[in-house]
């Protein structure tokens, strides 16, 4: 009997053994042929298309009211998941309701409330500090550009990108996380390790108004069908045009993208949508 293999596999394995393959399938900026252009052009607008059929209403699965609270949610939910942050930020923001509140708070108070998100001291430290900087450079306000985020303690490119997307839908760049890196690179979007070089080529490739809906679109689409373990390819919009594919596909794309749009659609009741 044959193993199968994960698309990781898969991928990994086409990498290896054939870069005519890989090149092939790969939206490279240094190819030159007008046919590679087409081919690539094509595949970015299936990607956008599909994807945008499949997620009509992307969002961050984090429970937030102004651009500070998305970026100390943003700092809670490394290492855990959305769901757990979201049961302990409205005790959070209703102890500490700004910026100059948290950042003078006990830090063993809010060691307590923020504990089962893990990590919870050095996560502490991280929204304090933030808070505090938040509240003394920019007098409460959060800054809307990347260089200015990233000087913020706990805050790395992507969480800058998810909270000027997600908060003031300003688009900077492509939030890659764990999902959408994953995702990325099983379309062979990119043959990319590190999320800032992933990030680069995504932008490379589509275009700036695309980006931070494409950033959420990946994140969710790699969290609920694209997963780790078990990619749901049968049923996947992107089946056509993805290397990695499992199974074939059941349906036309459009069917398919209508059966994930009806799974995701009450994920999205109750966030904020840029
Ligand atoms: S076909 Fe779809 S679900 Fe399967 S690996 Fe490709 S993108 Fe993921």
């Amino acid at each position: 009997m044959v193993a199968r293999s994960s698309p990781d596999t898969r991928a990994a394995l086409g990498a290896r053994s054939g870069r005519k393959r890989a090149a092939a399938d790969l939206l490279l900026p240094r190819e030159t042929s007008i046919k590679a252009r087409r081919s690539n052009a094509a595949k970015s607008t299936a990607v956008l298309e599909r994807l945008a059929r499949a997620i009509p209403r992307p969002h961050v699965e984090l429970t937030f009211e102004d651009p500070w609270q998305l970026l100390v949610a943003v700092i809670l939910s490394a290492q855990s998941t959305d769901r757990r942050v979201n049961l302990v930020t409205p005790e959070l923001f209703r102890r500490w309701p700004t910026p100059a509140a948290l950042g003078a708070a006990e830090p063993d108070e809010v060691e307590t409330v923020i504990k089962s998100t893990g990590f919870f001291r050095n996560k502490t430290k991280a929204i304090r500090s933030a808070s505090a900087m938040i509240a003394e450079r920019w007098g409460g306000q959060v800054p809307r550009s990347v260089p200015e985020l990233l000087e913020i303690p706990g805050i790395a490119r992507k969480s800058a990108n998810v909270v000027l997307g997600g908060g003031f839908g300003v688009t900077a760049g492509i939030a890659t996380d764990t999902h959408a890196m994953r995702v990325a690179r099983r379309l062979r979007l990119t043959l990319e390790a590190a999320p800032e070089k992933i990030e680069a080529d995504l932008c490379k490739h589509f275009p700036r108004e695309s980006w931070t809906k494409l950033g959420l679109r990946l994140v969710l689409y790699g969290r609920y069908v694209c997963t780790a373990r078990a990619p749901d390819c049968k049923n996947c919009p992107l089946n056509e045009v993805c290397p990695s594919r499992l199974t074939k596909p059941e349906g036309s794309w459009q069917e398919r993208a209508d059966r994930q749009a009806a799974e995701m659609e009450p994920r999205a009741q109750g966030f904020v949508r840029p």
